[in-house]
């Protein structure tokens, strides 16, 4: 397997809209000013605290079954949705992100002080911190691979509806070393700093067209997901 890539990146602009509507507010009830102040305050805070690093690598596709992905090295993923969209790559990227620790810690002195409003909107502040990052890092991946004149499938992840089993994230670690980022599993195969996302997108001459389709239009919480808006809201660069 090819030595993994570290990568600080730039931050996302992420304005009081787009954090809104991480938390389902769709801009029919526009929040009082001192809503929009605090929002405000919290998301200059966040610049202080957000650190935006990911790591990934490349590792070749061996062949597919009915519900698994074969990997070089005989390890596998299985999500059917991924045999569907990358079952003819010839090779996988594994792509993971963290906004840092930082903010997590940030976010708990506020619990234990009792600032549980200002704790709540941090928290909204880093989801959307990391969706958008994520979405517009591998829009970038995905631009570069076409350059090289190769096809990409829609990046998917472990522990949305469409892709059920998070020991997943187990083999996508042993691939691209998130450690090295300061990532961790805990006992539930749930990744610490907790606004990380790990992702693998297929790539390869024969690709079926996804036709700008995202993993959220794949997964059963769509409609009530704040997180599916997030992205399909923002202005993407
Ligand atoms: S709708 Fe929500 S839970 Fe489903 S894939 Fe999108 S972000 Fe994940």
């Amino acid at each position: 397997m090819a030595e993994p890539v570290i990568r600080n990146l730039p931050l996302p602009e992420v304005g009081v809209e787009d954090v809104l509507r991480a938390e389902g507010n769709d801009g029919q009830h526009p929040p009082r000013q001192s809503i929009v102040d605090l929002y405000e305050d919290v998301l200059a805070e966040s610049t202080t605290l957000v650190e935006p690093r990911a790591i990934w690598t490349e590792v070749e596709v061996e062949g597919a079954g009915r519900n698994e992905l074969r990997l070089k090295g005989g390890l596998r993923l299985t999500s059917r949705l991924l045999v569907k969209c990358a079952g003819s790559a010839e090779k996988l990227l594994i792509f993971v992100m963290t906004i840092g620790a930082k903010i997590d810690e940030q976010i708990s002195l506020y619990q234990q002080s009792g600032n549980i409003s200002r704790a709540y909107v941090l928290d909204s502040v880093g989801s959307t911190f990391i969706a958008l990052g994520s979405s517009m890092a591998l829009s970038g991946m995905e631009k570069k691979y076409l350059e090289l004149g190769l096809k990409t499938s829609i990046p998917l992840g472990p522990g949305h509806s469409y892709w059920k089993r998070l020991e997943d994230q187990q083999v996508l670690f042993r691939i691209a070393q998130p450690e090295r980022i300061g990532l961790s599993l805990n006992d539930s195969n749930l990744m610490l700093p907790r606004k990380s996302v790990s992702m693998v997108m297929g790539v390869g001459n024969d690709l079926p067209e996804h036709n700008g389709q995202k993993h959220c239009d794949f997964c059963t919480l769509r409609g009530n997901c704040p997180m599916n808006k997030v992205v399909s809201g923002a202005k993407m660069g």
